[in-house]
């Protein structure tokens, strides 16, 4: 016999069918025992006469019984299946569930954190995460079918590459059959999606995972995800924001989200400073707050370059001359300060072709025009202080290709975990994120870092100077 699902079952009224699911709720009525069965799409009344009474919550089980419709009285105007119920004539248990180390059947807001990823198979089952992930996986579908309808190609990149100079620490790779060398994880596919435009791809997108070793905030990991995407041939650096606002709304509006202003405002990065004290800012009303509204505005002309932070390694360690980048080593200054970085005058005063999406008070996307020629580039590493071996070292490969025929071209990557926790009305990014990380850096479930064998080390030619445990 097939499975049917619970939300069939209304279709079947009359007719034994088969379902598999999971123990929902269970109420022993004596010789009665009710189980509510839940499966993807729901759940159903089922009503055993049997032995029943000893299935424990979150079994997996598998059901043979009868659709009948209830009586008029008993109907469940609450549930999609509320209106009839199985009446069991075998049930086996395909799976037992034992004493649950956490509860499912609460939104999990009152269990510590450190439960709730180290069960995080558990976790999941919650309502509200089934929802989550699932909101999740549409607005991909949404943003990727947008692209898709725009002749955008998708296409990887490397995971396993050099240090992309994305203004954090890398994340590195022992290379075992080359000792002594390592590669970075990407901290972005930043250059190789410059490399695709220089390749003719002229539209490329990618959901991209991005890993960067930055200190941890309380919902922020070491990983996150962005849709990705890079044009050629844009007409200005408003086309490229014009076609990702379009193609935002499109996948928002689909997934059920509600927008405030259309098209989305545009603000300058001094007046932002000066109405809310920040680049990243909420424009919504506490009416709108209450009705889930999200509140989209563009952020643009930020200086290109900033004196260095002394405390942030990654930016004494960029910005060797004491300036460094805001935002994005590879963009373009606007046209009209393209002959300042060029010349490396009134640095401070040069204006990046970079826009930042801000969303509800968070920065949910940021993009360029990006520099296409070799004496724009180097003139950004020269400004930061880098000698033309350390420019040849670090980006040598990109001015290559700039001399063998690149469009000029932009693009914008989004963030995917924040688009996702803001469209799900969550304010921690570890509820959009299947498998996030701990507060303190270790992941869920497996719980790592954790060591590795001193044969491994032996392997990679390593040696941890740390005294053993
Ligand atoms: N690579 C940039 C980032 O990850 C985004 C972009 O400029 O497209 O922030």
């Amino acid at each position: 016999m097939q499975r049917t699902l619970t939300l069939q079952t209304t279709q079947h009224i009359g007719e034994v069918v088969k379902l598999q699911g999971w123990v929902d709720t269970k109420r022993d009525h004596g010789k009665l025992t009710f189980i509510d069965l839940r499966d993807r799409t729901g759940t159903v009344q089922c009503v055993g006469y049997q032995k029943m009474g000893e299935l424990t919550p979150e079994s997996v089980i598998e059901v043979v019984g009868q659709v009948k419709e209830r009586p008029e009285n008993m109907i469940n105007a609450e549930s999609a299946t509320g209106a009839v119920e199985i009446d069991v004539r075998e049930y086996t248990v395909l799976g037992k569930a034992g004493s649950l180390p956490i509860p499912i059947d609460t939104d999990g807001s009152e269990i510590a954190e450190e439960m709730r990823l180290k069960y995080r198979y558990l976790d999941l089952r919650r309502e509200r995460m089934q929802k989550n992930v699932r909101v999740r996986s549409e607005l991909t579908r949404a943003l990727s079918e947008a692209l898709y309808e725009r002749e955008f190609v998708n296409i990887e990149t490397p995971m396993l590459t050099k240090s992309t100079k994305e203004g954090a620490r890398d994340f590195v790779v022992p290379a075992r059959l080359q000792p002594g060398l390592f590669y970075a994880l990407p901290q972005s596919p930043q250059q190789y999606k410059q490399l695709l435009m220089t390749a003719g791809f002229e539209r490329y997108f990618q959901v991209a995972r991005c890993i960067r070793d930055e200190d941890l905030r309380s919902d922020r990991g070491f990983e996150f995800t962005q849709l990705d995407l890079e044009m050629s041939f844009p007409e200005s650096r408003e086309s490229v924001m014009e076609l990702v606002e379009t193609v935002v709304k499109q996948a928002v509006t689909s997934v059920g989200g509600k927008m405030q202003q259309d098209p989305f405002p545009v603000v300058s990065y001094p007046e932002a400073l000066e109405k809310y004290g920040a680049d990243k800012f909420d424009l919504r009303t506490e009416q709108e707050k209450k009705n889930g509204v999200l509140a989209f505005a563009w952020v643009v002309d930020f200086p290109f370059f900033k004196k260095v932070d002394a405390k942030d390694v990654a930016e004494v360690r960029d910005g060797k001359s004491g300036w460094t980048f805001t935002h994005n080593p590879f963009s373009s200054p606007i046209p009209e300060h393209i002959e300042w970085l060029k010349n490396k005058e009134h640095i401070g005063e040069i204006i990046t072709a970079q826009y930042d999406l801000v969303c509800n008070g968070y920065e949910v996307g940021g993009g360029s025009i990006r520099a296409h020629s070799p004496e724009l580039l180097t003139a950004v590493f020269e400004i930061m202080g880098y000698s033309s071996e350390e420019i040849t070292e670090g980006v040598g490969h990109m001015l290559e290709a700039f001399g063998v025929g690149t469009p000029p071209h932009g693009g914008i990557a989004l963030g995917l975990d924040r688009l996702a926790m803001l469209l799900t009305g969550e304010t921690s990014l570890k509820e959009s994120i299947a498998f996030p990380m701990t507060g303190s850096g270790k992941t869920a479930v497996m719980q790592a870092p954790a060591p590795i064998s001193d044969e491994q080390l032996r392997e990679l030619h390593l040696a941890t100077q740390l005294p053993k445990k």
